[in-house]
Order: C-alpha cells, then structure tokens, then sequence
C-alpha cells in the first residue's frame, strides 16, 4: 500500500508544446486582439452596461472563435480545449469581457456536444458555421441557489429551484436565472432545470431551449464592476414548452452535465485569469522599461525587479496549469475534475495578485482610469465567481485528493 503522500495527485503530466494547428490559431487571436478588440478595450469598458459590440463578434467569428469546440465534420474546427484555452488567453490579455463572450458560447454550445444527439446535434451546430455570429448561453446560477447548484452533496439543499413539469412528450418550464452571460444576445440557452417532485436540485436537467420561445423574457442586465464587454442578463421562464427530445442525457441527469461542463470549462477560465494577469504584466513590463526613479528605469532597481520577476513567473506557471488542464479534458472522457479546478484555484488567483502588483508598479497612473491598470484589477476578481469559487474548487480538488478509489 501506497502513502497518498507517494500518489502523484493530477492523472497526467501533459506535454506541454502545442501543435503547429493551435500555435497558428494563437497567432490569429492575438492579430485579432490587438487590432480589433484593443482598439475598443477602454469604451467596451466604460460604455453603459446594456452596450454591446457585435463588430468585435462578428471579426471573431469570422476568425471561428464561435466553432472552436464544433467537430471538423460539421464544419467547426475541432480543436479542443487546448485550442480555446490559448485563444482565450490571448483575447484575455487584451479584454476579459470579450473573451467571455465566445467562452459562454462554447459553454452553451457543450451539452449539444456531449449529448451525442444526431437531432440536437444538426439542429443546433450548424448555427455556430453560418455567415452571421450566433451566440449561445448556459443558463444554471438562480437568486437563491447559486453554489448549491455547483456541489452535488449540496444539491438537495439548493432552494426553489427552477421546476420542469413533465406534460407527455414535452416538459413546462417556471422560474428564473440570475447573472446569465450572454442571456441577452443568445439564439439559445442550456437551461438548467429541477424536474418537479424532486427535493432541492436533486432531479437537475439540462435543457436546449431557444430564447425565442413563448414565454422567455430577458432581465435588466447586470452593470458589473468588470467584465463589461460581456452582458451578464436575468432570463424569466414563464410556462415554457420545451419537447422532451431537448433533454440532454435523460431527465435527472443535469447535475453530471454540469460537472462534465465545468471540468471542461475550468481550465479555459484559467486561461482567461492567465490572459489578465499577462496583460496586467505586460503592461507593467513596458512602464518598468521607460519610468526612470533614482536615475535609472524603475526595472533596474531590485524592489521592482523582484516583482517584475514574480509576475512573470506566476503567469508562466499559471499557463503551464492551465495546459495539463484543457490537455487532459480533451484525452479523458469525462474529463478530470483534478486538474482543471487546482488550474483554475491557481490562475485565478495569480490574476488578481499580478494585476494588484502592475497597479502598485504604476504609481498614481496605475489608479487612474485613462491606464488600464484599474481595469485588468477589476476583471482579475470576475474568474474568482463565475464556473467556481476559491472555495467550491478546494472542495472539488479535495474530493479527488481523497477519492475512494484512491488506495493510501
Ligand atoms: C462575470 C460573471 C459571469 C457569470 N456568468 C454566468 C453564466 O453564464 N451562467 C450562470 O449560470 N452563472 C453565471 N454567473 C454566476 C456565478 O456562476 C455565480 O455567481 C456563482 O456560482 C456563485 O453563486 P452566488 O453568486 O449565488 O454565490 P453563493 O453561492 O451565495 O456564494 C457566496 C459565497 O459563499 C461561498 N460558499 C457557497 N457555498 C459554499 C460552501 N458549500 N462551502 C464554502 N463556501 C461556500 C462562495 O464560495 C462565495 O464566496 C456569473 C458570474 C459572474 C461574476
């Protein structure tokens, strides 16, 4: 019998290089991150919080940033989450918001991937490989059940719940969604729903349900202290007809589809916490260059050049998770909860300790709002909420560190 101590935690060490298909596309975001979405950063940020720019959507898409997840054979590019981790890295350096909105869509569109449906699947992908931008939604948070529904030992404790009513071959949906991203804007959501009669979130379902469906209203959007790009929106769901071929996976089953989602989805977030505290680094990198105390530039002087050092090295480190991560989601099915979450733990942390120290670097400017500094602060603490807390994560690292078939 093996210590735990003895057990290397993560399943497996993922190479890290990157194949020259994904090296190419990281090359095109950062084209398109730096002469679409810079341009734009500072008024995304301050526009007021029902502004939305479907210019900056509709280059991305042109891109195929709204494909990357869609298998090759139905048009999209098929390149896993390795590939949408380092795109959204990049978008992320530049505007967390923007690359929040493609992450929700792909978040969306992933019940329709992993359901395997033929129906859902021709339905729904085709949307994502048309001429115009379609974006998708993924619908789970509610005012009174936010983590509950995130832990599944707590799931029968998550209150008022969304119901679904089975009514024969269809199901009607009640109740309503809180902090949706996307919810404005998209075609489509995943919607989470608890089939009546079952306590809490016990009977959680995933549902395709078009946002164009009698009985769907889209809410205030949210005016959040950062991630403007992105519209955070209530969505009401009133008697709403969903047919039960809109299921994924069987009733019951939303609970697991969320996990699957989430392990998935945690270790692109890490990267979009990676790409805010590379840009917050960047931009205190080029101050240290220029800024000139005590007769020579602020990197020269070793109180500055131990945080430089520190920054950059907690943004490489933060990456490196970050890829073991999506690495090993796109070879395991179901994908790992390990290493996504300590990835996520980890970067989102590193966000918003790299962004605080380029604020410090900064001096006054760093406050100000005409530098960016203020705003890649403001976005670092975003991924601290959304797709897991520091808190849910510890819970899911330590549920893997301490899992049954663990033999310690
Ligand atoms: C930028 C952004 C985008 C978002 N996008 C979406 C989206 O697209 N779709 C969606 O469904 N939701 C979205 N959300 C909502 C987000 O997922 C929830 O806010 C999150 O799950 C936390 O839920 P809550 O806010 O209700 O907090 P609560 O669950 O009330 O938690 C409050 C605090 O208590 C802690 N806590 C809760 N339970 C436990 C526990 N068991 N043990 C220890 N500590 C605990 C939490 O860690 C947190 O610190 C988004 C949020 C943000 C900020």
């Amino acid at each position: 019998m093996t210590s735990i101590l003895e057990q290397p935690a993560a399943a497996s060490i993922a190479p890290i290089a990157l194949s020259p298909e994904v090296t190419r596309l990281r090359e095109r975001v950062r084209a398109f991150a730096e002469e679409v979405v810079r341009p734009r950063a500072a008024q995304l940020d301050r526009a007021p919080a029902e502004h939305f720019d479907w210019d900056v959507i509709r280059a991305g898409h042109e891109l195929g940033l709204l494909r990357l997840l869609v298998p090759k054979e139905h048009g999209g590019l098929g390149c896993g989450i390795v590939g949408v981790a380092v795109a959204l890295e990049e978008i992320a350096a530049v505007c967390a918001g923007t690359a929040l909105v493609f992450g929700a869509t792909l978040l969306g569109q992933a019940p329709v991937l992993l359901s395997g449906d033929p129906d859902l699947q021709r339905k729904y992908l085709p949307l994502f490989t048309g001429p115009d931008p379609v974006l998708a939604c993924n619908a789970v948070t509610e005012d009174a059940a936010g983590c509950d529904l995130l832990i599944p030992e707590y799931a029968p404790h998550a209150a008022d719940v969304m119901q679904a009513r089975r009514d024969g071959d269809r199901y009607v949906l009640n109740g309503r969604k809180r902090f949706i991203t996307n919810g404005r804007v998209a075609r489509f959501g995943s919607v989470f729903a608890n089939v009546a009669g079952n306590p809490g979130a016990t009977g959680l379902t995933c549902f395709i349900v078009p946002l164009d469906t009698p009985g769907v209203t889209r809410g205030e959007v949210a005016d959040k202290m950062g991630y403007r790009a992105c519209l955070g929106t209530e969505l009401g769901f009133e008697d709403v007809v969903v047919p039960a071929d809109h299921v994924v996976g069987g009733e019951g089953a939303g609970m697991h589809i969320n996990l699957q989602q989430m392990n998935t989805a945690r270790a692109a977030v890490a990267a979009i916490s990676t790409g805010v505290a590379r840009g917050a680094f960047t931009l205190a990198r080029q101050w240290c260059a220029t800024r000139v105390q005590g007769g020579r530039p602020l990197w020269q002087h070793q109180f500055s050049a131990r945080k430089l050092a520190e920054m950059t090295t907690k943004v490489d480190a933060a990456r490196m998770l970050y890829l073991r991560a999506a690495h090993a989601a796109d070879s395991e099915i179901p994908a790992p909860a390990y290493e996504p979450a300590v990835a996520k733990m980890f970067a989102d942390r590193v966000a918003v300790e790299v962004a605080q120290e380029a604020m410090t670097l900064l001096g006054a400017r760093g406050y100000l709002r005409s530098y960016p500094a203020e705003r890649y602060l403001r976005e670092s603490l975003g991924a601290r909420i959304y797709e897991g807390t520091p808190e849910v994560l510890a819970l899911a690292i330590t549920e893997s560190l301490y899992a049954p078939e663990d033999d310690f």
